[in-house]
């Protein structure tokens, strides 16, 4: 999924808009985060938000992710046997595959998978407001 620059300044915003100072620590953060395509943890956060300002901490990632994440901005996964990893919650819906050797995350999008569920929460009544799909995959060619 393509992030865009555009994307850090919007993740800005909307902490400003919480009363969150941009320090440059918390830009470094948001700049790696909007850029990221692979659904980092935050330790991985940490070593690139480095690269851009040696003085971030691993405590501002936590806390900056945190921010993030009550507003709704950030999507926290807490996918089976890795630690929480991070993306931006402003990317088209998405389900997720976690291949078991590698870690890897790989995402999709199943019309069929979503039109079913929906399906299947009408018949007990309710309307699916929201909903996470993960698959726990071994790839066929090991
Ligand atoms: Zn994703």
């Amino acid at each position: 999924m393509t992030h865009t620059v555009a994307t850090a300044k919007k993740l800005e915003e909307a902490l400003r808009a919480d009363g969150v100072r941009i320090t440059r620590q918390r830009a470094a953060i948001l700049k790696v985060l909007s850029e990221a395509e692979d659904h980092p943890d935050a330790t991985e956060l940490h070593r690139r938000a480095r690269d851009i300002d040696e003085s971030v901490s691993l405590a501002t990632v936590y806390r900056t992710l945190t921010a993030l994440e009550e507003q709704g901005i950030v999507h926290r996964h807490s996918f089976e046997g890795t630690p929480a990893r991070f993306e931006t919650a402003d990317l088209p819906h998405h389900d997720h595959i976690i291949d078991l050797d590698t870690g890897e995350v790989v995402e999709f999008r199943s019309d069929k998978i979503e039109r079913l569920q929906a399906a299947i929460a009408e018949e007990l009544g309710y309307d699916v407001v929201r909903h996470r799909l993960e698959l726990y995959c071994r790839r066929k060619d090991k």
